[in-house]
């Protein structure tokens, strides 16, 4: 019969060929987030849709035209969640979390919905890894979500990544900067788009956004949001830029930076990559000081970021060690013909099945592979194997292992007795074993240059 079904437009499947790297950059985060003192918060796929109109925004895009809105059989408004950031504040108040000790430092990993035309790096199901820091100290705690965020990409092996920032300032701020934006606009309307007129009643903020080069014309010429902000927000920002640069993290200060969601006060940010093409945006964030009490608490400093993981998998640096975290591959010439195993006797496992099983039983991920070297080496590589085990010999009791590590090329010859300990060592990758271990150094005489 003719295949019928496709998965939805805007949606995909990530299939095994790719969710071993999913699951390696998460591990990532987690371990990145856990350093921090985040702890995993799951919830709803779907909320009231009343959550989004109040947290995100009536005016933002997200709430006007890209979501995935639906009544259920009870008659509830629902919205499978196109942001995180409000379902988690929408948690913290109704659990309280605001009597427990502050800050309270949540992280999220899920898919989210919008209603958005796809294109390269913008699905309409699109997954999120995100982090929100609530009841904290203003500029402090915008730094350090920046440093928790600038040290993710990072261990990623992320080089290249721009970290944008500004300041939209405080509420007294912006609404000066809104009249003064509005008064200058409205002297130009005839070169706006109705797109832009219509924003202009509703959120003219995001007018600075405009990708058109009319648009950008006329917006050289406007007031600038800086010399709106009030004494407290310059300082707010100043501390910021300050203690990221206190750590060396190198930032571009983007004045037209305002984002698309309604709630950020102060502090807003951006990474961008530039092998991403027009949706070059892997991360978007800032400090919401409203929000909190928008959704009903009391007023809370909270501050956050959303890496879009689609994207962020879509530049994963060539050498990011989250392509070395999956499972170590054993292989043995001795039950490994050519192409076919032979024969064993009744009753008889391979010397690779024992193996395995005893890496797996020192906390070693690993399998069996079988056949070709070639077949072998390249079923590794897809598998993000940091490396291959080679049993050399099928002679009882001998261990000696031929170690070919992926990453480097190196080969290393070890008693299977020292093959757990030296692999732990070997990938000291964070998430994939329970206590990282220092670099090793290796004994002069078990590299070797064999080739098999
Ligand atoms: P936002 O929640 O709009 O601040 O977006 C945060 C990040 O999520 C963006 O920088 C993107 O990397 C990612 N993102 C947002 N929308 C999509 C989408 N439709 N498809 C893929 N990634 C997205």
């Amino acid at each position: 019969m003719a295949q019928r079904f496709q998965a939805p437009k805007g949606t995909r499947d990530i299939l095994p060929a790719d969710s071993a790297l999913w699951a390696a950059v998460e591990a990532v985060a987690r371990a990145v987030f856990g350093r921090y003192g985040f702890r995993e918060i799951r919830t709803p796929i779907f909320e009231e849709t009343e959550l989004f109109a109040r947290g995100v925004g009536e005016s933002s895009d997200i709430v006007g035209k890209e979501m995935y809105s639906f009544v259920d059989k009870g008659d509830r408004n629902l919205t499978l969640r196109p942001e995180n950031t409000a379902a988690v504040v929408r948690a913290f108040v109704e659990h309280g979390m605001a009597r427990q000790p502050q800050p309270v430092k949540l992280f999220y990993i899920g898919p989210q919905f919008r209603y958005e035309r796809p294109q390269k790096g913008r699905y309409r199901q699109f997954h999120q890894i995100g982090a929100e820091l609530l009841g904290g100290k203003g500029a402090e705690s915008d730094a350090e979500v920046l440093l928790m965020l600038v040290a993710l990409l990072g261990e990623l092996g992320f080089r290249d990544l721009k970290v944008l920032i500004n300041t939209v300032g405080d509420e007294a701020s912006r609404s000066a900067y809104r009249e003064a934006l509005v008064g200058y606009l409205e002297s130009h309307r005839e070169k706006l788009s109705d797109e832009s007129l219509r924003r202009l009643s509703t959120n003219p903020l995001r007018i600075l956004d405009s990708k058109s080069p009319q648009e950008q014309e006329l917006l050289a010429g406007a007031p600038q949001l800086r010399d709106s902000l009030t004494g407290e927000s310059r300082a707010h920002f100043a501390a910021v830029c300050a203690a990221l640069q206190q750590f060396d993290v190198a930032f571009e200060v983007s004045p037209r930076l305002v984002r698309g969601l309604d709630y950020y006060t102060n502090t807003v940010f951006e990474i961008v990559s530039e092998g991403l093409g027009s949706q070059n945006a892997i991360c978007g964030g800032g400090a919401y000081e409203g929000l909190v009490e928008e959704l009903g608490g009391s007023p809370t400093y909270g501050v956050g970021f959303a890496i879009g993981e689609d994207r962020l998998l879509d530049v994963l640096p060539a050498d990011s060690p989250a392509r070395r975290a999956g499972l170590f591959l054993c292989v043995g010439p001795v039950v490994v013909t050519d192409s076919e195993r032979l024969p064993l006797k009744e009753g008889e496992t391979s010397t690779v099945f024992g193996l395995v099983e005893r890496l797996r039983r020192s906390g070693i991920p690993s399998v069996e592979g079988a056949g070709k070297q070639e077949k072998v080496y390249e079923r590794a590589v897809a598998m993000l194997s940091p490396a291959i085990v080679y049993i050399g010999e099928r002679r009882p009791g001998d261990g000696a292992c031929n170690v070919r590590i992926l990453a480097t090329g190196e080969r290393l010859q070890l008693d299977e007795s020292e093959l757990a300990p030296t692999l732990k060592r070997f990938f000291s990758f964070a998430g994939a074993f329970e206590s990282p271990a220092p670099a090793m150094s290796l004994p002069a005489d078990a590299v070797t240059d064999d080739e098999e």
